[in-house]
């Protein structure tokens, strides 16, 4: 039986579930996995929020797939810069990118680049320890955060914000933001909305957290009146029911003398500038919508009203951005690497003979975790359905590359020994881990034993 290589870029669940499904099949087939951090699982370890450890246990199904014989791991390499997508072409029957949607939406409003105006992508990963983004500078000592956006990403940020250090020290957290939490004086957190209560991008779930946050009051800045339209979307849909209700719940709670700080849940606003005093964010300038338009279409638009609101630190929360990678091709539009069941397209709408792609960015920023295993059994039928039908020849292991390239890459065996370190720092403090946030330490762990 013959028996083939396929390099998968990215670690994160879209490149662990092509993985997965890729061991399920009846050939011999070998997988190299490319992470360009030193550690494995994408937004499982870097993006999803450190008080919720119980999704994080995915990693431990994601383990039992890394430790087929046939499986390799090579973190600390960046394909398209230090090592190319050709050079990976050259030596795998295909290469599967799921690389993810790495940056953020832009408002594209005057005042966007205010000192005190961040994206949650930024907060989001500097809290979590990605190294990428530990010398960002967050200045909690005023009193009012706003959030834009209202997706569950916004949820998790208003939470961080509003909880106390005292519960988030239990967590992953890492130390430095436990530190910069700790002395936030902020008291009124804004999450705000383009579209009204029936149109909130996050679960029910996530508002029902947010409402039991100790010593927090969260006030909804809306009468909940719904239109005939949005009465249909409710009678359509279990999630926008399920919302209102927590909303009207939240609504009817009586607010807490002693509340240390205030969620504000604001609908119907569009930010149309940010208004600086000096270089530093001052105020937010919103249009006031009404939503229009028949069921199923209905959509903001602008009602000519405007308010401004105090703001001295902003987090933009309104979506996640594919970034291309070089030597493939990418959609500016829809910023995602053009694709037909996974199979990535030439500009000519020709398919790509050693090239796939998943996660998000095959499909763009959405879904949950598990909605990446689906999106990864379709790319990999389409790609063993393609190397079945192809005879590639095969240049050297790609060990050898990065030796001649002289990169150090991280093996799953070393990652374990680093999982096992920050376990044991986390436990001497009562965390589930202390994570490395930077590469030195990574090294100093593997090659002393402390970083
Ligand atoms: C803040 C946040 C919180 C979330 N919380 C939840 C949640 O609680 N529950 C839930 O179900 N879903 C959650 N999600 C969604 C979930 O994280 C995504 O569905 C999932 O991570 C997408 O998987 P992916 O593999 O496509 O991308 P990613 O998880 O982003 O993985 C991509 C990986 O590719 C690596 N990479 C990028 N470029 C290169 C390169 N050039 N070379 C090598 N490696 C590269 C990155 O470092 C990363 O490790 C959350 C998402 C965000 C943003």
């Amino acid at each position: 039986m013959m028996s083939y290589k396929i390099a998968i870029i990215g670690s994160g669940p879209s490149a662990f579930y092509a993985a997965q499904e890729i061991f399920k099949s009846e050939q011999t087939i070998a997988v190299d996995m490319f992470e360009k951090l030193p550690t494995p699982y994408g937004l499982l370890r870097g993006g999803v929020a450190p008080d919720h450890q119980q999704m994080k246990t995915i990693s431990k199904s994601y383990d039992k797939i890394a430790s087929h014989p046939n499986f390799r791991f090579f973190g600390n390499v960046t394909v398209g810069e230090s090592v190319s997508v050709d050079e990976l072409t050259d030596r795998y029957h295909a290469v599967i990118i799921a690389i993810g949607a790495q940056t953020d939406r832009q408002l594209n409003i005057p005042g966007e680049d205010a000192i005190g105006s961040h994206t949650a992508t930024e907060f989001v990963a500097w809290y979590n320890g990605h190294p990428d983004y530990q010398s960002s500078i967050f200045d909690l000592s005023k009193r009012s955060a706003v959030i834009i956006g209202q997706g569950n990403v916004a949820v998790d940020v208003t939470r961080i914000l509003a909880k106390s250090t005292d519960e988030l020290k239990q967590t992953d957290i890492t130390n430095q933001a436990i530190s910069i939490l700790e002395n936030s004086q902020l008291t009124d957190i804004y999450m705000i909305g383009r579209r009204g209560p029936a149109q909130a991008a996050c679960t029910e779930l996530e508002l029902k957290e947010l409402a039991h946050i100790h010593n927090v009051n969260v006030q909804v800045h809306d009468d909940l009146v719904l239109s005939e339209n949005d009465q249909l979307e409710m009678d359509a849909s279990s999630k926008v029911r399920k919302n209102i209700q927590q909303l009207t719940t939240i609504k009817a709670t009586g607010a807490l003398d002693s509340a240390r700080k205030t969620i504000h849940l604001m609908f119907y606003l569009t930010p149309v500038e940010i208004i600086k005093n000096g270089q530093n964010i001052q105020k937010i300038r919103f249009e006031k919508n009404k939503m229009q338009g028949d069921f199923g279409h209905q959509k903001a638009v602008p009602t000519g009203e405007f308010i401004d609101l105090d703001c001295d630190i902003l987090f933009r929360s309104i979506g996640y951005r594919g970034v291309p990678l070089n030597g493939v091709p990418f959609d500016q539009k829809s910023a995602t690497i053009p694709n037909q069941n996974g199979q990535v397209l030439e500009d000519n709408g020709n398919p790509c003979q050693k090239l796939f792609v998943t996660g998000w960015i095959k499909r763009g920023p959405s879904g949950v975790i598990g909605t990446n295993r689906s999106d990864s059994i379709e790319t990999v039928r389409q790609c063993l359905a393609s190397i079945e039908s192809t005879s590639i020849a095969i240049d050297s292991d790609v060990q050898e590359l990065l030796e001649l390239k002289n990169i150090r890459s991280i093996s799953f065996h070393d990652w374990k020994i680093i999982d096992e370190y920050e376990q044991a720092e986390g436990k001497r403090v009562g965390k589930p881990r202390e994570k490395l946030t930077n590469i030195d330490d990574v090294f100093n762990v593997l090659n002393n034993g402390v970083a």
